[in-house]
Formats: C-alpha cells, sequence, structure tokens
C-alpha cells in the first residue's frame, strides 16, 4: 500500500466514524462499513440514499440496519455469484482447450492413417513395411494418451461442475435469507406473498397474512444494548419458524417485524397460530449470554388479515398493517385478526 492510499483510506475511516457519531449510531462493525463505503462514494446509489436521510429525516438505527441488508448484505452474495460464474468460464475454457487438443491430434492421427493407407495401395518393402508400423504403433500411443488427457480433464470439469452447483444453490439460498435470523428476508417475503396470492386465486383456497410487531422494542435496546436487542429478534424468528409449517413462510418484514404467508390458512387457523407465537414468545425468559444475567421478557403485537379474491398483495398488507396497529393500540402482547378491526377487542 503506498503512503498516498494510506492516507486516503484513514481519511474515509475518520469520515465514517465522524458520520456515526454525528448521526449517534453505535460505531458496530456492519454500520462503520455501511459508512466507510459511503466516504468512499463508489456506491452512488447507496450515497443518493443516505444523502437524503441526512438531508430531510434524523438517522436512525432502524434506517442503517436496513441500508445495510439492502446494499451491503447482498451484495455478499452478489460477489460470491461473481465469483462461482468466473469459475464456471474458467471451467469451461478449460474444457474448450482440451477439446480442441484432442481434435488436433485426432485429425493429425487421421492424416496419419490416410497416408499410410495410400502407401500400402502400393508394392511396399518389408523394411518400409515395419517402418510404417513403427511409426503408426507411436501415433497410436500418442492419440493414447491425448485421450486420457481428455478424459481427465472431462472428469475433473465434472466434479468441479458439481461443487460449482452446490455451491450456486448456497449462494441462491443465501440470498433469499435474512443474515441476521436466518429466516427469509423482505425480498423473498415479497416475491413469496405475490406467488401465493396468485395460488390463492387458482385455488380458492383461503390465504392469511400475519405481522409481528416487537413490543417496545426501542426500549429493550436502550436498556440492554444492540447486540442484545440482535439474539432477541433471533429468538423471535426462530419461535415464529417453528410455529409455522409445510407451505407457509416466515420472514423478517422489515427491523424488528416480522411477517408469516400461510397459504391454505383461514382467519381462524392463523389467529391459532399467532396466538400460539403471541404466546411462546412471551413465555420464554431472556438471559444475557455472556453474563447470565435475566433480562426479563419481550412480548411482540399480530395483525392478521385474510386474503380476498383479485386484491393486490399490498392491499393485503395494508390490512394486515392496520390490525397490527389495532393490537398496539390495544395493549400490544396481542392479536387482532381483520374481523375484529374497528372493534378493536383483544384477542389476548
Ligand atoms: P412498539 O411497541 O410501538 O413497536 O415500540 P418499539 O420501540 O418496538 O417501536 P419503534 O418503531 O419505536 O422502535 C423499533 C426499534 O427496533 C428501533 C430499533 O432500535 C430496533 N431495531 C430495528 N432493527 C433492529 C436490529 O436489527 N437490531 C436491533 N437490536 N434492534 C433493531
Ligand atoms: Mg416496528
Ligand atoms: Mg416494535
Amino acid at each position: 500500500m503506498s503512503d498516498q492510499e494510506y492516507r486516503r483510506a484513514i481519511g474515509y475511516a475518520n469520515s465514517a466514524i465522524d458520520l456515526l457519531k454525528r448521526a449517534t449510531i453505535p460505531p458496530y462493525p456492519h454500520f462503520y462499513e455501511l459508512l466507510y463505503i459511503y466516504s468512499t462514494g463508489v456506491n452512488p446509489a447507496l450515497n443518493a440514499r443516505i444523502n437524503a436521510i441526512l438531508a430531510t429525516g434524523e438517522p436512525s438505527v432502524e434506517m442503517a440496519e436496513s441500508l445495510y441488508s439492502e446494499f451491503l448484505s447482498s451484495q455478499d452474495a452478489s460477489e460470491r455469484l461473481t465469483g462461482v460464474s468466473a469459475r464456471m468460464s474458467n471451467r469451461i475454457e478449460a474444457m474448450h482447450d482440451a477439446i480442441d487438443t484432442a481434435m488436433t491430434t485426432a485429425n493429425a492421427y487421421s492424416a496419419t492413417l490416410q497416408t499410410a493407407n495410400g502407401d500400402l495401395a502400393t508394392e511396399v518393402p518389408a523394411a518400409r513395411l515395419k517402418q510404417m508400423a513403427t511409426s503408426l504403433l507411436v501415433e497410436t500411443r500418442r492419440m493414447q494418451s491425448a485421450n486420457m488427457a481428455l478424459e481427465s480433464t472431462l472428469e475433473a470439469s465434472r466434479a468441479e461442475i458439481a461443487t460449482l452447483q452446490r455451491d450456486l444453490d448456497d449462494v441462491r439460498r443465501e440470498a433469499l435469507l435474512d443474515p441476521l435470523t436466518k429466516v427469509y428476508n423482505r425480498k423473498a417475503f415479497d416475491d413469496g406473498l405475490l406467488r401465493a396470492v396468485a395460488q390463492a386465486c387458482d385455488s380458492g383456497r383461503p390465504l392469511c397474512l400475519m405481522l409481528i410487531d416487537i413490543d417496545h422494542f426501542k426500549r429493550f435496546n436502550d436498556t440492554w444494548g444492540h447486540q442484545t436487542g440482535d439474539q432477541v429478534l433471533r429468538l423471535v424468528a426462530m419461535t415464529v419458524k417453528s410455529n409455522i409449517k409445510g407451505k407457509d413462510i416466515a420472514a423478517r418484514y422489515g427491523g424488528e417485524e416480522f411477517g408469516a404467508i400461510l397459504p391454505d390458512t383461514d382467519l381462524e387457523g392463523a389467529l391459532h397460530v399467532a396466538d400460539s407465537i403471541r404466546r411462546a414468545i412471551q413465555a420464554k425468559e431472556l438471559l444475557k449470554r455472556s453474563t447470565n444475567e435475566k433480562l426479563g421478557r419481550v412480548t411482540a403485537s399480530f395483525g392478521v388479515a385474510l386474503f380476498r379474491r383479485d386484491e393486490n398483495p399490498s392491499s393485503l398488507i395494508e390490512r394486515a398493517d392496520r390490525c397490527l396497529y389495532a393490537a398496539k393500540r390495544a395493549g400490544r402482547n396481542t392479536v387482532i385478526g381483520e374481523d375484529a378491526l374497528g372493534a378493536e377487542t383483544v384477542a389476548a
């Protein structure tokens, strides 16, 4: 690294730290990375978003978190994808080269055979015949070894392609997951909801959407720290995941919000699932990993809506969201289904 490069890197680092301080965002590695990249200016789309936030609103940890998952955590997957595709092209090139070499050898061999065939058409003295046999043997051996080389290149390619296929599957799967909680991410949720809506329209079967928001989570973070908050997000995600089944999809919908798509489920069934999750979350007594300190409990609020034929996904989400807010207004740690909207009955 040259002196100049070093000074430039220190400049970016200082600027990232200054920005974190100004926005009162904790300097956790991923937030630092986000603002370091902002300082370098290499990602204009990211910079435009951060500039808009700095100009108009109060930057928050939640915004930083969602920018990170939008711009950087998926970058990981796309970088890996680029790596896999570079390895794939190298492999294909190696196969082309091997096939080219084998073809050149095969053509030369065929020319040798043709010449020998021509020579044999006339009367050939014994000594010349012996010479021809020796040279044909040499050519045949050369051909054999070229074939073996081709075979082993193809065999290596086959093994490498199988590995590449597995890597590609991993990248594809990872690109759909939220890196923190390992449930599906927002993109997978949006795609899954579109598919579920289309299937419900086709089959006429019911479909429910559940939105979940952790109660007073800001207070929890403020009291116990962001990293302990992250553990809670993982715990809630696992609780949602372990209470659904089959074709259901659990996803992290936003910072401390989760969504569950429940195909083939009517409102009554979905309310039942939501209440099981609510009770399971409430029942967990939280312990700080490092110190075993008791952290109390967290609760969550739930909104559940039933898909109406021919509505679009966003109107279903909006209704579930209204139910969720009704649950918050009703005192939190509550499930509200769309049948109770307006009445705002507490289902808990
Ligand atoms: P309410 O009961 O009304 O939902 O209150 P709340 O405090 O949960 O809601 P609010 O929207 O005010 O705050 C959400 C908080 O969630 C803010 C932020 O600190 C936290 N949060 C969002 N994403 C993350 C994350 O990835 N990790 C952690 N630890 N906290 C997060
Ligand atoms: Mg929220
Ligand atoms: Mg909340």
